[in-house]
């Protein structure tokens, strides 16, 4: 892991681009979440946290079934400076 952990005071964090899949603990289907469309709510960064996927086979009711799935947000602030060769 690199980078402090970072507890971001931002309640809905979108990522456009990020998507990503899980296999369900139940039946082994491959659950998919669109991180463009469904946020991240107050994560920290650099640190393993749980967040839910849903498998839309399992569950009674059709609306799927949620399990949690660990994550981490990699977050890095660099310059971007033209760098010198050493
Ligand atoms: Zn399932």
């Amino acid at each position: 892991m690199s980078g402090p952990t970072i507890e971001l005071d931002i309640k809905r964090l979108y990522l456009p681009g990020v998507v990503l899949h899980a296999p369900c603990p139940r039946c082994s289907k491959v659950a998919t979440r669109d991180f463009a469309t469904d946020y991240l709510y107050y994560p920290t960064t650099n640190e393993p946290f749980f967040t839910s996927f849903v498998c839309e086979k399992c569950g009674d009711d059709g609306n799927g079934e949620a399990f949690d799935v660990r994550v981490i947000l990699e977050f890095c602030l660099r310059t971007d400076e033209p760098k010198e060769e050493i």
